[in-house]
């Protein structure tokens, strides 16, 4: 434990900061940036960045292909990759942990596979109004060709699910599949997933669980959940863009058709047709982003030395000194439970200054939020706001940020008052 502004925290936060190149550069007013649009995209530690250098620079070839020195040393890294990922979420076997783009691609596949083969008119998706835009688009798309029905779980005044409207349609109609985030990225929302889950398949219905906002931030355990899908991306838990995962238990994606076709993902191919390689490799057509997914390694084996729990304690307080401060703000609201439902994501709304207003004005003392719909539309019509600030914590974000933040919040209002 160590205190900082008299707030516990679990680990030293000055020296995880100093593993991040980033957090070090110096914003023009002098200052160094304060980076708080973490549920967008994370900073990289030296080790992952690191890695991939290692990689271009020692052992870049392609992979599964070459029998020389190269290929077989980045084919093992790869690999390698993927073990660390598979024992991070505790998945049964490194079969079922696919390499994709991200939680988009992982969703999509799972259409665009699983969905397309198995729904039909008359069948009913679940999703929630919480939604990332890339689990609702991709179901929308789906159900367009194939008739199917999209019920949208509403959420309840203190933000979380009505998990009361998720059994009645559990209950009264033809459900097979429910899509729902594990974590809201708006919100900050920590969806009972092993309820659902429970409730879902007492129905007969499958379960896939959104995890880009909970596997940055906690400890996750696949087989716990009980889900049948969980999809996540690397660039928010400390890793490079351009790579992603999905899990699926393995009789599922045994079961389903590949989707994209192409180098590796075959087992034979003949003019007369063709047959498909073993999990994980019939989900992955064509080169691979080899260097992302050894980065990605990389970056499993950085949060899991500073420990998810810890990680998880260390966004806790941060929410939960974030929420105090952001409340003595006169015209200020924070969406969303409050911190002990919550992951570390605040966003408000700021009195009548747009959301976009507010996020340049602290851009101008060098802090880094986001502004907007935050790809989720539907759950800014229901909170009646079309866009939204939003400050996200990570763990390397401390106290004294969030003061500043607080205080760039008060000259931007003191700004606007006199226009
Ligand atoms: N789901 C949630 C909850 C997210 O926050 C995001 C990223 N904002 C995504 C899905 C999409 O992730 P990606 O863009 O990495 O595919």
């Amino acid at each position: 434990m160590t205190q900082v502004n008299e707030i516990a925290l679990p680990y030293d936060v000055e020296k995880v900061r100093a593993d991040f190149p980033i957090l070090h550069q110096q914003h023009h007013t002098g200052v160094p940036i304060i980076y708080l649009d973490n549920a967008a995209s994370s900073q990289k530690p030296l080790k992952v960045i690191e890695a991939m250098d290692d990689y271009y620079r020692r052992y870049n070839a392609n992979v599964h292909r070459g029998i020389h020195k190269l290929s077989e040393e980045a084919t093992s890294a790869y690999e390698k990759a993927r073990i660390k990922i598979k024992r991070f979420i505790n998945a049964p076997s490194r079969r079922e942990i696919i390499f994709t783009r991200g939680t988009t691609e992982s969703i999509n596949l799972v259409a665009q596979t699983w969905g397309r083969a198995n729904l039909k008119t008359g069948d009913v998706v679940v999703s929630t109004v919480m939604e990332h835009h890339s689990n609702i688009v991709p179901w929308q798309i789906l159900a367009a060709e194939k008739g199917f029905t999209i019920r949208y779980v509403p959420l309840l005044e203190d933000g979380t699910l009505d998990l009361d409207y998720l059994a009645q349609v559990l209950r009264d109609e033809p459900v097979k599949f429910v899509t729902v985030t594990h974590v809201s990225n708006v919100l900050g929302t920590i969806n009972p997933i092993e309820v659902i889950v429970q409730q879902a398949h007492a129905a007969g219905a499958l379960v896939l669980a959104d995890g880009a906002q909970s596997v940055p931030h906690m400890p996750v355990d696949v087989q716990a959940l009980g889900v049948d899908f969980f999809a996540f991306s690397g660039h928010k838990m400390v890793g490079p863009t351009g790579i992603g995962v999905l899990y699926g238990k393995r009789e599922l994606l045994e079961a389903m058709p590949p989707w994209m076709g192409g180098g590796d993902m075959i087992s034979q191919v003949r003019l007369e047709g063709s047959t498909w390689n073993d999990l994980p490799y019939k989900f992955e057509a064509g080169t691979p982003a080899i260097a992302e997914a050894i980065g990605l390694g990389y970056a499993v084996d950085y949060l899991t030395e500073l420990g998810m729990d810890k990680i998880h304690a260390h966004e806790q307080a941060m929410t939960a000194y974030a929420l105090e401060r952001l409340s003595e703000v006169p015209g200020l609201t924070v969406y969303g439970p409050d911190a002990a439902q919550k992951g570390a994501v605040a966003a408000f709304k700021f009195g009548d200054i747009h959301a976009h207003d507010v996020a340049q004005m602290l851009d101008a003392e060098g802090i880094a939020v986001r502004a907007g719909h935050h790809c989720a539309m539907p759950l800014h019509d229901h909170l009646g706001a079309n866009a939204t600030a939003r400050a996200s914590f990570y763990l390397y974000n401390t106290p004294s940020e969030v003061d500043a933040l607080i205080e760039a919040l008060y000259k931007a209002k003191q700004a606007f008052s006199r226009q």
